[in-house]
């Protein structure tokens, strides 16, 4: 798996403390569940683009993004496309946490905002989780949350707009990162959605001359959440009401985010660190 990796130093990880950790998902366990994985977690950062599995891999590996860090499950076409299919921030977690790990991964994970994360052996996991049911049933009604995403991905993609699908996701990926700057290029926002350039280009200068971003280099600046959040179609708000039937608390709210964003500015540039 190294050869993926290309993860920064274990300073920028220092805050981190797997007492109160800094992953929603975590945070959720049981006390005496979390105690079963703290030996076990081990800090790490992820830089942009940071790949954790291609697809079939074997995954022997399970990450929890902390706090901003962003990941998208990308499925691979036979043409060389990858399309976005889930985005897993640090209300959640990806390799397998329910099935038994050790199996070839399907899609990409790709990291697309840096930032903290804790990692764990699936080997650990899976000890874990025949110790306990508390921790199998909390992964489980995870994942049932983000095969919600997924299923709201499919029926969002066959039926809404490019310009509500572009402003769904950056809704999404600002309920996770809490940060207004959005590192991703039209052209990697174009290639994520499986749509042409021309017509992500369109819908960013539609929605910039209204105020509602601005466009920098290597990314775009929301300007006007509430204006994005009404030109998004309601599937981040489906799946957000899923997590609070299904797992209450762990969907990240927005005073998390302006906690966040405090944090990122009180911060020098590249030590991004979640409280
Ligand atoms: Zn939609």
């Amino acid at each position: 798996m190294d050869r993926h990796m290309n993860g920064g130093e274990a300073g920028d990880v220092r805050e981190l403390r797997v007492e109160r950790p800094a992953n929603n998902l975590l945070r959720a366990l049981r006390a005496e569940d979390l105690s079963l994985l703290t030996p076990h977690l081990s800090p790490w950062f992820a830089d942009t683009e940071t790949v954790l599995y291609e697809p079939g891999d074997t995954v022997q590996t399970v990450y929890f993004p902390c706090g901003p860090s962003l990941v998208s499950y990308v499925v691979m076409l036979e043409d060389g496309r990858g399309v976005e299919t889930a985005l897993v921030g640090r209300e959640g977690a990806l390799g397998g946490i329910v099935s038994q790990g050790r199996l070839p991964a399907y899609a990409r994970g790709l990291v697309q905002f840096p930032g903290p994360f804790y990692r764990i052996e699936s080997r650990a996991l899976e000890e874990a989780k025949a110790q306990s049911a508390t921790l199998r049933y909390l992964f489980a009604r995870y994942a049932d949350c983000l095969l919600a995403q997924v299923f709201q991905s499919v029926a969002c993609n066959a039926t809404h707009t490019i310009e509500q699908r572009v402003a769904k996701w950056l809704t999404a990926a600002l309920d996770r990162t809490g940060d207004h700057d959005v590192p991703l290029t039209q052209e990697q926002l174009a290639s994520m959605l499986g749509v042409g350039r021309s017509y992500i280009s369109r819908v960013v200068q539609n929605m910039k001359s209204r105020g509602v971003l601005e466009t920098r280099r290597g990314g775009v600046r929301v300007r006007d959440r509430d204006q994005l959040h009404q030109l998004s179609c309601g599937c981040n708000d489906a799946v957000r009401a899923h997590f609070d039937d299904v797992l209450k608390g762990v969907y990240p709210t927005e005073e998390e985010s302006t906690v966040l964003k405090l944090n990122a500015g009180a911060a020098s540039p590249g030590s991004r660190m979640p409280g």
